[in-house]
């Protein structure tokens, strides 16, 4: 559908601007100081204070929900951009967003609502690597290139990214031969599904590189953080002509892309007839760094009616024990699970939704995220408990995730990936327990073919023989009644072109980060 809607209320003739919606300004969630523009937020990544990027006003959607019922993805994402990233121009917009989303996605809109029968399945899989990660990042770089041109950025952007499994494949496919970009990826050696290593390592681009490190996600997240706050890297950076950003869920850009299918799956459940305006539906989002469900929490904000958005983990649960007691505590082991790209301690976003749940409190916010790096843990007040209370939290275990995989399969004959089975499996707990039957969608971050060996366990399947033939993929395909992506199929012939490795230690990877850009190792 190519729709374009009108912006009626928005129309001011004579003023000669086409954009008359209010502008949205970004601060750090850690001081007052800075105020910039959507462009140099996404541009930057992060704040030099060690803070979160944040909009200093929360826009409202301009349109309709019932309007947008009847517009296609791309209409549904530019509506929401429009209201966040106000310097960009609306050719900009839709152009960043035409890009984005073409035949990449091998569906006919890039995302897919599934009717499943106690609840609905919001597939975010249909892209490039497979996973959810491609709705923000097949979109990233061209925000990056336009906010660089606007900005008159002439330096050429380094984009370092952490990754639990699948961003830094999503990444690198969106920046791959981007010219003026470079990316460089660090993953878990140990920690990610064989499929994610072998996306990650078979990856091309001459402005690519890819680093396994030996150290789980929380290492690789915390040392890019730091290297990207180190003055002494700055200005090595600044003397070769180079500017660092991120694609990790800490940049904005990769936010905002994420707001628009919980905005698309309400319209979806509204043209169906399924839900009245102003009903409410509830989410329950499979969470890691906490990115996805925090768009959802934005979508609330700009005028979506969600009831209760249902946090999912996996035994790495600190966000379920958070949610329970008011307290954040990360010394704990670190589990790997079968839900790897949720295997995550220090879930970077939940200091976004602090700031706002304490009142954009940059003080406190700063306060607990510095007795986090110390102390490893603080609590929050009931105040601000209370200005969370629409979200639940749930988790399920390894073993809780492989039995729902086969109870789904059992009913529905769908396969679910390990990811989706949390999700799933924690809405079904959250129902048990409260009682509340609010119209739910489940968030679907993964395609099983991504997690072949804990799906195929998971359905009893005789697994080792089964990839002994190579028959695995094709395994799913016949359960599931669902073909091989074309992203799978075509690993088996692509050369591995990456095989460095590091300690997961600041200093190990940054010279890593040294040796790829060419500055001088001694520093
Ligand atoms: C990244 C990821 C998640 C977690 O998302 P966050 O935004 O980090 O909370 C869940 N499932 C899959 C498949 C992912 O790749």
């Amino acid at each position: 559908m190519l729709i374009k809607l009108a912006v009626s209320s928005c129309a001011q003739p004579g003023t000669g601007s086409e954009r008359v919606t209010m502008e949205v300004l970004y601060k750090s969630t850690r001081s007052d100081d800075e105020r910039i523009t959507a462009s140099m937020a996404v541009l930057k990544g992060m704040s030099q204070d060690g803070g979160l990027y944040v909009p200093t006003r929360i826009p409202r959607l301009e349109v309709p929900l019932t309007e947008l019922a009847r517009a296609g993805y791309r209409e549904v994402a530019y509506q929401v951009l429009r209201i966040f990233l106000t310097d960009f121009t609306e050719e900009e917009l839709r152009s960043c967003i035409d890009k984005a989303y073409d035949s990449k996605f091998d569906t006919e809109e890039p995302v897919v609502l599934r009717r499943g029968d106690r609840a609905d399945f919001l597939e975010l899989y249909h892209g490039p690597t497979i996973a959810f990660k491609d709705m923000a990042l097949t979109l990233l770089p061209h925000l990056l290139t336009t906010a660089a041109a606007r900005n008159g950025e002439d330096r050429e952007i380094v984009i370092l990214t952490a990754t639990s499994g699948d961003t830094g494949k999503a990444a690198m496919a969106g920046f791959a031969d981007v010219p003026r970009t470079r990316i460089m990826v660090f993953y878990p050696k140990n920690g990610v599904s064989a499929l994610q290593e072998k996306q990650m390592v078979t990856q091309r681009g001459e402005n690519t590189r890819v680093i396994g490190i030996y150290g789980n996600f929380d290492d690789a997240q915390t040392a890019v953080k730091e290297i990207f706050l180190d003055k002494k890297m700055q200005q090595a950076l600044a003397d070769k002509g180079y500017r660092f950003s991120s694609a990790n869920s800490i940049n904005i850009g990769r936010l905002v892309p994420q707001i628009v299918y919980y905005v698309y799956a309400y319209t979806r459940l509204l043209a169906s007839g399924e839900i009245r305006e102003g009903d409410k539906v509830n989410f329950a989002v499979p969470t890691g760094n906490f990115g996805n469900i925090l768009a959802a929490s934005y979508a609330k904000k700009i005028g979506l009616p969600i009831g209760m958005l249902i946090c999912a983990s996996n035994s790495n649960k600190v966000l379920y024990d958070f949610f329970s007691t008011g307290t954040y505590d990360r010394r704990r082991e670190f589990l790997l699970t079968t839900s790897p790209s949720m295997d995550i301690l220090v879930s970077s976003n939940l200091e976004r939704l602090l700031y706002h749940a304490s009142g954009d409190d940059t003080e406190r916010t700063s306060r607990w995220m510095e007795a986090l790096q110390k102390d490893g843990e603080y609590s929050v007040p009931d105040d601000v408990m209370d200005a969370m209370s629409d979200f639940a939290a749930g988790y399920a275990t390894d073993e809780e995730t492989a039995q729902e995989i086969s109870r789904v399969f059992k009913e529905t004959g769908c396969v679910l990936d390990p990811h989706t089975a949390v999700g799933s499996y924690v809405y079904r707990k959250y129902v048990a327990q409260t009682g509340d039957h609010t119209r739910t969608v489940v968030v679907s971050t993964a395609s099983p073919y991504k997690f072949e060996s804990a799906v195929l366990d998971a359905l009893g399947e005789d697994t080792a023989a089964l990839q002994k033939q190579d028959r695995g993929p094709e395994r799913i395909s016949e359960l599931s009644g669902v073909p091989v992506p074309a992203a799978v199929s075509e690993l088996r012939h692509l050369p591995v072109r990456h095989t460095i490795t590091c300690e997961g230690t600041q200093k190990a990877m940054e010279k890593e980060v040294r040796r790829f850009l060419g500055l001088s190792l001694e520093d």
